[in-house]
């Protein structure tokens, strides 16, 4: 068994981020990366819209980057997962799947969320390659501008993502798999009196047509059957995210879609000394740089609670 004085779990821009600022507080966090060493950002491309990068940078130089910082401060990077915790006590104790036992004063948890995808090869192909399909317009949107695309879902992101597109496309062509929007009424309302995004109900993608980048997709309609094809540059599917906080159930609060709950204005969990950042506790905003600023906010509040409890 290992006494370490404040575990972060996750290398995305959050536990980064937590490490750099827990690690210059002297406090030499150890950093359990997980199954994806660099989080979502691993898997897009040219990132544009992080402050500091005036050329932008490639997803993953970008967490080589984070990563190197976090350690030129001594953090201790682990590559492993966290596979248990035990949250009952003062000192929290954690298990990594090799069985390694932890017991944690503070905990940091960076875990994030993962996008869902519809499931289709050729998706999984264009979206690892930056051949066209992603599952975020904030972070992807520039790059289609003037372009006509299309955008998968009915829910909120769906829904917000498209009138963003809209300032930046000439068309966006929504697909529905049912006859009406999961959105709350108020982006519904947004997306159906945009005359930029065509509504396509009932709509579900069967193919993503495109061999380097995307030409096109095959849809059908699951009332009539029939089928067509939409000639668009990009894809975007907007299904939902799911954080990675399955760990945590039964320990800590969440809402009724898995995200962490945090004390408002604070990364403070409702067990004391476990804080939580990143998209693991963000549905809303899901970005590298709102990330980064709650895995700070996080070390801070680490370092507040150990320094009071006189544990460094
Ligand atoms: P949701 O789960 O709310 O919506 C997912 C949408 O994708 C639904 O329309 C669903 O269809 C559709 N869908 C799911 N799987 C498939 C599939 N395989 N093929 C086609 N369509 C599919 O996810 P969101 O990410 O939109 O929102 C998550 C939460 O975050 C919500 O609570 C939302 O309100 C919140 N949110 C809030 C925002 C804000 O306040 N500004 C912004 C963004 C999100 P169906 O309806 O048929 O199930």
């Amino acid at each position: 068994m290992e006494k370490i004085k404040c575990v972060i779990i996750g290398s995305g821009p959050a536990g980064y981020t937590a490490a750099v600022y827990a690690a210059r507080a002297g406090v030499a966090p150890v950093l359990y990366t997980g199954s994806q060493p660099g989080g979502q950002l691993t898997i897009t491309t040219d990132v544009e819209n992080y402050p500091g990068y005036p050329d932008g940078i490639m997803g993953p130089e970008m967490m080589e980057d984070f990563r190197k910082q976090a350690e030129r401060f001594g953090t201790d990077v682990r590559y492993e997962m966290i596979e248990k915790v035990d949250f009952s006590g003062p000192v929290h104790k954690l298990w990594t799947e090799s069985g390694h036992e932890i017991e944690a004063d503070s905990v940091i948890i960076s875990t994030g969320a993962s996008a869902k995808w519809l499931g289709l090869e050729s998706e999984h192909r264009l979206a690892t390659t930056g051949g066209g399909v992603s599952a975020c317009a904030v972070c992807d949107g520039f790059f289609f501008r003037g372009m006509e695309v299309a955008i998968v879902g009915g829910g909120d992101t769906a829904a917000e993502e498209a009138t963003y597109l809209a300032k930046l496309c000439p068309k966006v062509h929504m697909l529905v798999r049912r006859d009406e929007l999961r959105a709350s009424k108020i982006m519904q309302e947004r997306v159906i009196n945009n005359e930029k995004i065509q509504m396509h109900w009932n709509t579900e993608i069967t193919e993503i047509i495109g061999d380097k980048v995307v030409e096109g997709i095959e849809v059908v309609n699951n009332k009539t059957g029939e089928k067509s094809t939409i000639a668009v540059k990009g894809l975007f599917v907007a299904i939902g995210h799911k954080p990675n906080t399955d760990l945590f159930k039964g320990w800590l609060d969440m809402d009724d879609t898995g995200y962490l709950i945090t004390k408002p204005g604070t990364s403070k969990t409702n067990i004391e000394g476990v804080f939580a950042s990143g998209d693991a506790q963000d549905k809303v905003y899901r970005q590298a740089v709102t990330a980064a600023g709650t895995g700070c906010m996080a070390a801070l509040d680490a370092e507040r609670y150990l320094t009071e409890k006189g544990l460094i």
